[in-house]
């Protein structure tokens, strides 16, 4: 086992997303013998509490978020725990925290679970107490920054501290198995690499539908919107990963590298090419929900829905749209990617009367796991009247296709690797950087154009508008 680091520092230790998902994530971890048995896990927040009430607080969170039969190893586990209270913006507390951390020889994963505003204060809290040593690795949880120059500022402060190589900067799709997935179906196959360019490939669709409404991140997302919590950094990673040259090795390096030339090929999205909407009362499963304006008590300009063309200008994907759309309060949850191929160039049934379809292949990411390649095949009989294909789904369930390894939580692997130190699933400066680059360029425009959201009826898949988007270029979505 590399055992990568003494310690793991944990700020944020009492959040929402520490309960949900970082101490059921280092748990399970523990119960498979996959983190040193020795590795100690300091958490932090300003909350006054001892060890003891912090394992107690532990307790609770993974009795809550963790499924019952993944705590098998709970009881060990709360031992590994610590707890120091510090409030970030006070300097002079980091001397007693950089005290209970102790020595960091072997190094010290640190893991920032704050909001945003709280990492330069941070940052500077562990430079001066000598946490943020050579040994240190510091992983950053989204959102970074709002903005390129907002984004800038963040990545200049951990800068001050940190090497590039030691700033983990955290997408937690890039956790999910399927998302990795992808890499190996490009890679690890020769079927589809020959065909993956624009001689063969139609377009690419990606979907990230939520069913959901505002739930509690209220603050938060009116003043982001969906272009800047999804398309900015979960669905330019997809269409990375997608559409990138195949890399050398898989290693942080060479992964990262053939990313950001695809981010950097995106084109400048016209004001046709985008469409934004908000969702109004309706309802979903068959409840009924509130417009967007009344969970948020007042009027707003937030989109709650975006759909855009995008292209890519290189050789490989010249002319090929990618047609990406995400949105709240959608009829179903799924994210997916669709990748459509081009119809065979001559059909030799078509004197026979048949019809046959484009390839398609659909890769499922959550809810479900899986990857359907549909195939054109002939409908059994003597075609007395005629021949018939019909489309026949190849379908692989992961669940069914690994039913031994059990199913793991994106951020297992995220701190996992992070405690270990591989930076290949984790997002480099350069890539959030062009990432931001293109989602301002989008929000200029739409400045420029007075663009404000369409309203949608929740429990639909957008304003109609967005249908538009595709329907011009005879193109459907999937659904
Ligand atoms: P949260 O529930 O508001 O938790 C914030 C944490 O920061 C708490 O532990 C809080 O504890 C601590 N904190 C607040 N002010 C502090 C200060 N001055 N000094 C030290 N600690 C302080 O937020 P969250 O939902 O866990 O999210 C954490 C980060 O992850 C945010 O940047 C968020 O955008 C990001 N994120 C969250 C999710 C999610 O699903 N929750 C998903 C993606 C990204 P005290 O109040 O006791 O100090």
């Amino acid at each position: 086992m590399n055992r990568g680091s003494d310690s793991l520092l944990l700020f944020g230790a009492t959040g929402d997303l520490a309960q949900r998902m970082l101490l059921p994530s280092l748990c399970a971890l523990h119960a498979d013998k996959l983190v040193a048995e020795d590795l100690r896990i300091i958490g932090t927040a300003r909350q006054d509490m001892d060890d003891a009430g912090y394992r107690n607080f532990a307790r609770a969170a993974l009795e809550k978020f963790l499924p019952a039969e993944r705590r098998g190893g709970m009881g060990t586990f709360l031992n590994r725990l610590h707890y120091q209270p510090l409030d970030a913006t006070d300097q002079a507390g980091f001397t007693t925290l950089a005290k209970k951390v102790g020595p960091i020889d072997e190094g010290l994963a640190i893991f920032l679970s704050t909001a945003p505003a709280l990492f330069e204060p941070t940052i500077a809290g562990l430079a001066a107490s000598g946490l943020a040593s050579d040994k240190a690795r510091i992983g950053l949880e989204k959102p970074l920054g709002t903005d390129l120059e907002t984004s800038r500022q963040i990545n200049d402060a951990v800068a001050s501290a940190f090497r590039e190589e030691q700033i983990f900067r955290i997408d937690h799709y890039l956790g999910k198995e399927t998302v990795q997935n992808l890499l190996a179906l490009r890679f690890a196959n020769i079927l589809f690499e020959p065909l993956w360019n624009a001689a063969h490939i139609d377009h690419v669709q990606i979907t990230v539908a939520e069913t959901v409404g505002l739930e509690s991140r209220v603050g938060y997302y009116d003043g982001s919107g969906a272009l800047r919590d999804m398309v900015q950094n979960h669905m330019l990673q997809l269409l990375a990963l997608v559409a990138m040259e195949p890399p050398s090795s898989f290693d942080a390096t060479a992964v990262r590298d053939e990313k950001v030339k695809v981010l950097r090929s995106l084109r400048l999205v016209g004001p046709d090419e985008t469409v934004t909407g908000q969702y109004r009362a309706g309802a979903i499963g068959g409840q009924a929900v509130p417009g967007y304006d009344e969970e948020l008590g007042k009027d707003s300009d937030t989109e709650t829905f975006v759909a855009i063309k995008a292209h890519l200008d290189n050789w490989r994907w010249k002319g090929v749209p990618f047609y990406l759309r995400t949105g709240k309060r959608l009829p179903t949850r799924r994210t997916e990617i669709v990748v459509q191929f081009r119809r065979v160039p001559h059909s030799i049934f078509a004197g026979k009367g048949a019809r046959s379809e484009p390839n398609r292949l659909v890769i499922g990411i959550q809810p479900e796991e899986n990857i359907t390649l549909s195939l054109m095949a002939k409908v059994p009989g003597l075609d007395r009247e005629g021949l018939r294909l019909r489309e026949v789904p190849l379908d692989i369930r992961m669940q069914d296709a690994f039913a031994g390894p059990t199913k793991r939580i994106a951020y297992e692997r995220l701190l996992l690797d992070l405690i270990e130190g591989d930076q290949t699933l984790f997002v480099r400066r350069d890539e959030v950087e062009a990432q931001w680059d293109w989602i301002d360029a989008i929000r200029a425009s739409w400045g420029e154009h007075g663009v404000t959201p369409k309203p949608y009826t929740a429990g639909t898949w957008g304003p109609s508008a967005a249908i538009a988007l595709t329907e011009r270029d005879g193109v459907h979505w999937h659904e």
